[in-house]
């Protein structure tokens, strides 16, 4: 008799920032600008919070420090309903355009400041924009010192913002004590084909997205790490100006069809928070060693 094989869980993350924080609007919206902004963040991610209970399912949000230190209540309440708190770096600049003791600072206080708030351990981090690639390895050797065990921050494919083509597709060990856990892709016709989230997600008709996510779960046998941002589920969001048309399309399109598709998403797969699926397997120790030095 064949047994039946346990669905593999995928991971659920949020990358919790406001609107106005997004890296394409920063040529547009100044840092001094933020404090002055109609923030969103809190009602959006009680709106995700309720959704996630509804179909009670645990996820892992990656928080900005900035957004963690104005609200402190929205950072225990993701605690307290037993989902993962990490790190999304404190003032959302790329890594990639900071020196090492600037990237180093900006992690160490994000985390210094979740795991004040939250009273528990901060292990994982997800750079800005995916912007840790072959240009900024360093900041993996700044993610061990300060004190994380896993990074999820390099998305293997070709993008005119980000991306590291030809690292790794699946979880390895990207130094000593550190587990770097890409972005999820497709590898079809010899290329990897984004397939976890955000403004792809959106963009594609989910029927596509489903099938590339059951292709990595069926013909990899890997987890699929999927990620959103609170602002991806607000149609209400005040719109910002002066932007370019390639901006405003990948920021606005089919917000208000992305609700309605993370619903079909929890229900077609199962889904759990990153600490669970990658660290609890013993990936630490055993993660293959295949990280470019
Ligand atoms: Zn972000």
């Amino acid at each position: 008799m064949i047994m039946p094989t346990l669905p593999i869980v995928n991971a659920l993350t949020i990358d919790v920032e406001d609107y106005f924080q997004v890296s394409a609007f920063a040529p547009h919206i100044s840092r001094a600008d933020w404090n002055s902004r109609e923030c969103r963040v809190e009602r959006n991610v009680n709106r995700i919070l309720e959704l996630l209970d509804s179909y009670q399912t645990k996820a892992t949000f990656f928080t900005l420090g900035w957004i963690a230190e104005r609200y402190p209540h929205l950072v225990r309440l993701i605690v307290a309903q037993g989902h993962e708190l990490a790190s999304h770096g404190y003032g959302h600049e790329r890594a990639s355009d900071q020196l090492e003791a600037v990237f180093y600072a900006d992690i160490h206080l994000a985390k210094v400041l979740l795991e004040d708030i939250s009273g528990g351990e901060v292990l994982g981090y997800r750079a800005p924009s995916f912007s840790i690639g072959a240009n900024n390895l360093w900041a993996f050797d700044c993610l061990v010192r300060a004190g994380y065990r896993y990074s999820s921050s390099i998305y293997p494919i070709k993008h005119d913002h980000y991306g590291m083509p030809d690292a790794p597709r699946f979880v390895y060990q990207a130094r000593p004590g550190l587990i770097e856990i890409p972005i999820t892709t497709l590898r079809l016709f010899k290329r990897n084909l984004p397939s976890s989230g955000g403004g792809y997600f959106r963009l594609l008709p989910y029927a596509l997205s489903r099938w590339m996510l059951s292709r990595v779960n069926a013909v990899d046998h890997e987890s699929g790490v999927f990620y959103f941002h609170p602002w991806e589920i607000d149609t209400a969001q005040p719109r910002v100006a002066g932007i370019s048309h390639k901006t405003r399309f990948r920021h606005y399109v089919n917000i208000h069809r992305m609700e309605n598709r993370l619903k079909r998403l929890l229900t077609d797969f199962k889904w759990g928070r990153m600490d669970h699926i990658f660290l609890d397997q013993g990936n630490l120790a055993s993660a293959e060693a295949v990280a470019p030095a």
